[in-house]
């Protein structure tokens, strides 16, 4: 027996790729997510159509950060369903942002 791979003090086994029980299981959920993300989002062949409506947009079409093109009426991420999340972006830029930090580094410039 040897410890899980993924140091949570538990022991972990050979069919379990060297995690014990819980992380593996934990790993499976993850793997089978990932699955359902590429078949939920498949890659947009045809740039020239509106992923959303299917209208032509041709060179008009404007592409949105999840990576697929839209016409005008869908192109802003809350008028398709959008798999970027925005709100996450937001608190992930809050912590980069910090204002801790920036008035620590203004101290030293002083
Ligand atoms: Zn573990
Ligand atoms: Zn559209
Ligand atoms: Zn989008």
């Amino acid at each position: 027996m040897s410890k899980c791979i993924n140091n949570c003090g538990f022991f972990g086994g050979l069919e379990t790729r060297n995690y014990c029980s819980k992380c593996f299981a934990e790993l499976d959920i993850n793997l089978r997510t990932e699955d359902e993300l590429t078949e939920k989002y498949p890659v947009q062949t045809n740039t020239e159509r509106c992923w959303d409506c299917n209208k032509k947009v041709g060179l008009t079409g404007l592409k949105c950060s999840c990576g697929y093109v839209f016409c005008s009426k869908h192109r802003f991420p809350e008028n398709h369903k959008c798999r970027i999340d925005y709100k996450e972006i937001g608190r992930s830029q809050l912590i980069k942002n910090n204002p801790i930090i920036t008035s620590e580094k203004l101290r030293k410039i002083e």
